[in-house]
């Protein structure tokens, strides 16, 4: 099979420890995902990321431990004040307490994110991260996905003993949502100021998001010191009028993260990339990551719990076995063997 002369070229870069720059990843992004060319891009993002941690999955947990009808009012998410119904619940710290002793009392959560809505009530979620610190059956990390903060902000949430945050400039923010985009990057540089690790995201991605729109994204995301970069598509929900622009395949979302995940091979100081929602496809081109969602999510718009969407720890730790990790990662780094005996043990299968 002979490849076109950029497309070698790129390749050849990649196993120097060189990732694509910008303007590779848009033309990467110009072959179809079912091309010759993309799956072997994914084929080859799949074996670098196996082989950074021995072919080890990990898993991640969030809690929504508040959630309201959300001013923000992004197009896309279930939460938006526009388009919801949905009660507002603050979880009790007895709640939180139960959620995270559940989540984490098998000793595989690597690390666990505490997720509200835009408006931030931060001595509430500084409580919420105490009590999940006394809960945590075994040493997960903490992580916050909340809205904007100040650097004071996240200086208090560091001193708490959070370890990182998750935080997003969307695609076509202050277009699709009502959030100032010059906001979401002072927030960004409050949590890099602050020492909290960033765990960033280029999302959500639909079908008329250009290649330029997406890598536009990715590559301001480098500049922010980030630890982990993901790729999330749109979901798809009958409620949201935005639905009607379409969503990617699963497939357009794996040869995503794939070309992401070459990418961050120039920027050393990034240890992982995700792809949201987590699904067999993206686990096999270049991320190692799942995801468990306890309570209500943005991409869900039903309240019926056998409808949502969320992953529980045990779709996660079948989904690692199904995807051929043979281990999963502890936050301290430790293996444990992800085997057919680990899933019954687990109640797994
Ligand atoms: S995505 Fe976040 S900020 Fe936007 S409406 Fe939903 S909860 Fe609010």
């Amino acid at each position: 099979m002979n490849f076109e002369e950029p497309f070698n070229a790129i390749i050849k870069n990649i196993f120097k420890d060189k990732g694509p720059n910008k303007e590779e990843c848009k033309y990467l992004l110009s072959f179809e995902p079912h091309s010759i060319e993309s799956t072997t891009l994914m084929s080859i993002a799949n074996n670098i990321c196996r082989s950074k941690l021995s072919n080890s999955g990990v898993i991640y947990a969030q809690i929504a431990i508040d959630i309201a009808p959300c001013a923000a009012n992004c197009q896309f998410c279930s939460f938006s004040a526009e388009h919801t119904d949905i009660k507002p619940h603050r979880m009790s710290m007895e709640e939180i307490a139960i959620a995270v002793q559940t989540l984490s009392k098998e000793g595989d959560l690597f690390g666990i994110f505490l997720m509200t809505m835009e408006n931030v009530d931060i001595d509430y979620v500084l409580k919420a991260v105490e009590t999940t610190r006394e809960s945590l059956a075994y040493g997960s990390q903490i992580w916050v996905n909340i809205g904007d903060i100040t650097i004071s902000e996240a200086e208090k949430l560091r001193d708490a003993g959070v370890n990182g945050a998750y935080h997003v400039l969307r695609l076509r923010e202050g277009v699709d949502t009502m959030l100032n985009p010059d906001d979401r990057i002072e927030t960004f540089d409050a949590i890099r100021k602050s020492g909290l690790q960033l765990y960033t995201c280029c999302e959500p991605i639909g079908p008329e998001h250009t290649a330029e729109e997406i890598f536009d994204r990715v590559f301001l995301n480098y500049q922010y010191g980030l630890v982990q970069q993901s790729a999330m598509r749109r979901t798809y929900m009958p409620s949201l009028p935005i639905s009607k622009r379409g969503v990617i395949s699963q497939l357009r979302l794996a040869q995503i993260t794939a070309i992401i995940a070459l990418s961050s091979l120039s920027y050393p100081e990034i240890l992982a990339t995700a792809c949201h929602e987590p699904n067999l496809l993206g686990l096999v081109s270049g991320s190692n990551i799942t995801s468990a969602e306890w309570g209500a999510n943005p991409r869900d718009d039903t309240d019926e719990k056998a409808e949502k969407r969320g992953l529980t720890m045990n779709d996660c730790r079948r989904m690692l076995f199904e995807a051929g990790y043979s281990s999963i990662i502890t936050s301290d780094f430790r293996q444990i063997s992800l085997t057919e005996e680990y899933l019954v043990k687990v109640g797994a299968i």
